[in-house]
């Protein structure tokens, strides 16, 4: 009886749901939590992958599950500024807020493209401390994975070694899937794109594509019918293949555009969760270098 009640002691702890609570503002984030994390924590996101990042109607339920965090995590460069302070204060939660443990700004550390000298907000645009997209470069994603392990790992020290482990698999993982990726991306190399929202220059930079223009003329800004004159020429005179949006943009002046230029529109996902294929970080790379090149008719690589 005695032993059968230490067993069953023992068995306790693991039958406790995951100890470590994750909120992230995105679902990119949330899917690296996961990686290095595993079963030792629950990881959600604020923002669905099918929303724009830049504009989330962050629910109320949210408050409850920021109370009860050990860790958030933002994308930061005030990308999520317009949603995710308000419910920070709101989620009365002291652990989590900036300057503390459980509070971590994944931009840290990470390559950030188009910083400006000073933070310039006079343009009105939502990119004024640099491009908030740098998740869509894998070397970026693997600093954020190192950052989320590390402060795990802090949180929550008693299983440190294991998050190290977790992250050295995942290390592993990506190593391989970057060496498949760049072969994949290799008939990439130099092509002129035109995207809606400047979402890709870390994605364009890794992969070898060429960002010429935008539908929107800033980051955020709607597009005037003279700068939508101006980029069919362009886009017809350079012979540009590919128009490049996001799933959250109303695709009806795109297709117009693509139409009257010659151009084909490839509705292009930048985050995991924007569609249901897309469920881990690798899986967002897969999918995207995929559609890309087969928009663009062309065999996909076999490694
Ligand atoms: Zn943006």
């Amino acid at each position: 009886m005695k032993s059968y009640l230490a067993v069953a002691l023992c068995l306790l702890p693991s039958l406790s749901p995951a100890a470590i609570q994750v909120v992230t503002t995105t679902e990119d984030l949330a899917a690296l939590a996961r990686e290095v994390g595993g079963g030792l924590i629950e990881a959600q996101s604020i923002a669905k992958g099918y929303e724009d990042p830049h504009f989330v109607q962050a629910k109320p339920s949210y408050l409850l599950k920021l109370k009860r965090a050990n860790l958030f995590v933002q994308i930061g460069l005030e990308l999520e500024v317009a949603w995710a302070g308000a419910l920070l204060t709101g989620a009365r939660n002291s652990r989590i807020l900036p300057g503390n443990p459980g509070f971590l700004d994944a931009s840290e550390g990470c390559e950030v493209l188009e910083k400006p000298l000073s933070a310039d907000r006079s343009q009105g645009d939502v990119h004024p401390l640099g491009n908030p997209h740098y998740w869509l470069d894998p070397a970026n994603g693997l600093i954020i994975a190192r950052r989320i392990a590390a402060r795990l790992a802090e949180l929550d020290s008693a299983h440190a070694a294991e998050y190290r482990s977790n992250l050295a698999s995942f290390e592993k993982r990506l190593g391989e899937k970057n060496r498949e990726w760049a072969l994949l991306a290799k008939p990439l190399n130099g092509l002129s794109v035109v995207t809606y929202h400047n979402s890709w220059p870390n994605f364009a930079r890794r992969f070898g594509l060429r960002v010429v223009n935008f539908i929107e003329p800033r980051p955020g800004i709607p597009p005037s019918p003279a700068h939508v004159q101006t980029l069919v020429k362009q886009i017809s005179r350079e012979k540009i293949a590919l128009i490049l949006i996001e799933p959250y943009f109303d695709d009806k002046l795109p297709r117009k555009i693509a139409e009257d230029a010659g151009a084909h529109l490839v509705i292009l996902p930048p985050s995991t969760g924007a569609v249901p294929g897309i469920k881990t970080y690798f899986d967002l790379f897969d999918h995207d270098l995929k559609l890309i090149l087969s928009a663009l008719g062309k065999t996909a690589v076999k490694s």
